[in-house]
């Protein structure tokens, strides 16, 4: 079976790029077609789009996370596979709804999709997959291993042929999930040590800014960060319908948030409940 590093910008799976062979690093870019949001510097966009192969405007994570990729791909000597979806904006706009924990279907279009697109190009039979849950995330890596099928593996829904006309959708295996940082009980105060006096730039947080995922007041000290972003997850609030808001089930809108005042002191952490194994490890 092939093995596939699978990359997201944080410091963990970076750790995993640097110190776990593999066959492929893949890397999946969350993007926005929004020009307000554009990445600064026209240079590093044109490389961008280049190993992309589609023009890149900007991304709605932190813009460290480019030069964090760029870094990497410099510092381990091995190619990183550049893949990406549709747009954010694009998800919401054939969206009901805005995703939420439940409903994580960015995650799904963003960077899986992308990514089984790519294995289906490049490897397109089951392959391990190296997740970067750390030793003491076990209940996440027991949560995506409910997933997997009678085979060990995961699957996902695609077009497996035509009927007439129309297209015929299957289940197809694809990924081993493994966790070579729970196997080897690599913490994060290993990982933290590692990239000290390395050249690899990293964000302060990963993820999407705005992810429905991040606590609140860490909404509103993303919006200090990254304004410009936070905004445009504040313009897609109430689109479809008066209740279309980020933290449904508090009825909180980032609009809203954004209006708070400033907090004295955060807690500088992760403060972030996604599990999902693709954003921000
Ligand atoms: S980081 Fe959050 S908002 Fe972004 S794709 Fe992942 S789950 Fe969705």
């Amino acid at each position: 079976m092939k093995l596939v590093n699978c990359l997201s910008g944080g410091k963990t799976s970076s750790y995993i790029a640097a110190n776990y062979k593999s066959d492929h690093n893949v890397f999946a870019l969350v993007r926005t077609n929004d020009v307000k949001c554009i990445f600064p510097d026209k240079k590093i966009r044109q490389i961008v789009s280049d190993k992309l192969g589609l023009e890149f405007i900007g991304t709605l994570e932190d813009d460290m996370i480019i030069y964090t990729m760029l870094d990497l791909e410099q510092y381990i000597g091995k190619k990183i596979s550049w893949v990406t979806g549709k747009t954010f904006d694009k998800v919401l706009d054939t969206a009901g709804t805005l995703p939420d924990p439940l409903r994580r279907f960015c995650t799904t279009q963003m960077k899986l999709v992308p990514m089984f697109k790519w294995w289906q190009r490049n490897i397109n039979k089951p392959a391990k997959f190296n997740l970067g849950f750390r030793a003491n995330e076990k209940r996440r890596a027991k949560r995506t291993l409910e997933k997997t099928n009678k085979n060990g593996l995961l699957e996902m829904k695609a077009i497996i042929g035509k009927r007439k006309t129309q297209n015929k959708w299957g289940l197809i295996e694809w990924q081993k999930p493994v966790f070579p940082l729970i196997k080897d009980n690599v913490f994060k105060d290993t990982i933290v040590e590692f990239w000290k006096n390395k050249p690899v730039r990293f964000a302060w947080m990963n993820n999407c800014v705005g992810c429905f995922h991040k606590h609140p007041l860490l909404i509103k000290k993303m919006h200090n960060k990254h304004p410009n972003k936070i905004e445009w997850f504040a313009s897609k609030e109430k689109i479809k319908h008066e209740k279309d808001v980020w933290y449904k089930s508090k009825n909180l809108s980032f609009s809203d948030i954004i209006k708070w005042d400033n907090q004295i002191e955060l807690f500088d952490n992760e403060f972030n409940e996604c599990d999902s194994g693709y954003c921000g490890l």
